[in-house]
């Protein structure tokens, strides 16, 4: 978790809104729930936002990126000796012949 004021004021401190302690009759601490994801600036009152979601959630989009993108490589073709560039195809564009990286 990364909390940062959302209107950049430099507060260090922040509130969590909305949080639920759960208590057993001993009043010993069992569990916490955030009700609704809430902080506010202590500094100046705006609410902050987490940044420490934010990395996760653009790691999962390069990721998905690196995904469907196609890989290319140069190998050479063992039936015509063509160096040719692979992609999707994974055969040689100059016979036809099926290719695998190396
Ligand atoms: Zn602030
Ligand atoms: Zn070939």
């Amino acid at each position: 978790m990364l909390l940062v004021c959302s209107q950049k004021c430099g507060g260090k401190l922040f509130r969590a809104l909305f949080a639920e302690v759960e208590l057993d009759s001993d009043g010993e601490y069992q569990s916490h729930r955030i009700a609704q994801p809430g902080y506010v600036c202590l500094n100046c009152g705006a609410p902050a936002v987490d940044l420490g979601e934010v990395p996760a959630e653009l790691e999962a989009e390069a990721l998905a990126e690196a995904e469907s993108t196609v890989v290319t490589a140069d190998v050479l073709c063992p039936v015509c000796e063509t160096l040719v560039q692979l992609d999707a195809n994974m055969e040689c564009p100059n016979c036809g012949s099926p290719l695998e990286v190396a």
